[in-house]
């Protein structure tokens, strides 16, 4: 249970699987997401155990498999992966039918960027976190879907916001008719920053709590979810449309990989989503 927030990710199992789906996108049309957990993989020691990044270190075999045994209860095949380089920053791949399968293998990425959005059905877009936030997002009106990476940068730079308008421009999504659902992401107790970051975000209009304050020994709380759901109500995004956030990725080492926990040395979980694919299609 996603702590008083029960429109949230909520932990499901299946065989060795654990994941999680929020309630608030599964009842809204034609589409399917889940985040994974580190539970039901074949890789050992740091990337114990269901990895699903190649850029970790880790055998590539071994993401490949671990990404077979999540995709298979959603009826998707690693060749069908969509991705992009994440590079924590605001770009936005709009996800042709054509594209199905580029981020597969590590040489047929779409590119760098850090948003996919579709309304291409059957089309798996993927975006992968240890502790950065991942933003699930469905237009129910067009539809579409989009998935968003977005940690400390992408959430100073206003990635929530960048990609609520691209998903306006390019199909004509209301974002008053949208939903978002925050995956797990590190919480504000856990995520502490310098000064740097801290005055970055201070000028950027986000001062004191719930998104920024002072803890012990000069560092400063940070909590990305308090800021990203701000960013969402500034784009439109209506009260009760936004879900999720507060599963804390280093608070659970049961669960999930956390960047910042783990020193660097650790797996990615995987988020996806996708629009059904049509009986037609
Ligand atoms: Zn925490």
């Amino acid at each position: 249970m996603d702590p008083g927030n029960e429109k949230g990710f909520q932990l499901q199992r299946r065989g060795n699987l654990a994941y999680l789906q929020a309630p608030l996108l599964a009842g809204c049309g034609p589409v399917v997401h889940a985040f994974s957990t580190r539970a039901g993989g074949c890789s050992g020691g740091a990337m114990a155990s269901l990895n699903t990044a190649f850029h970790t270190g880790d055998r590539y075999r071994r993401v490949w498999e671990n990404r077979r045994r999540f995709l298979k209860p959603w009826g998707f095949h690693p060749e069908e992966v969509v991705a992009a380089i994440q590079v924590h920053g605001t770009g936005i791949f709009r996800v042709k039918a054509s594209d199905r399968g580029r981020g597969s293998r590590t040489g047929n990425f779409l590119g760098e960027g850090d948003a996919l959005i579709t309304a291409a059905p059957g089309i798996l877009l993927t975006g992968y976190a240890a502790d950065c936030l991942l933003l699930f997002i469905v237009a129910p009106d067009v539809p579409a879907v989009a998935l968003a990476h977005a940690g400390r940068q992408g959430t100073l730079q206003n990635m929530a916001g960048a990609v609520v308008s691209e998903l306006n421009s390019s199909f004509g999504a209301d974002p008053a008719a949208m939903r978002v659902a925050l995956g797990p992401g590190i919480c504000g107790r856990c995520y502490t920053v310098g000064p740097g970051p801290a005055r970055d975000f201070e000028e950027a209009g986000w001062p004191g709590k719930p998104y920024l304050w002072a803890g012990e020994g000069g560092v400063f709380h940070l909590d990305l979810a308090a800021i990203n759901r701000q960013q969402l109500s500034r784009a439109g995004i209506r009260p009760g449309q936004v879900a999720g956030g507060s599963w804390c990725t280093s608070c659970r080492p049961d669960l999930f990989y956390s960047y910042r926990r783990d020193r660097g040395k650790t797996g990615r979980m995987m988020g996806l989503i996708a629009l059904e694919q049509g009986e037609e299609g």
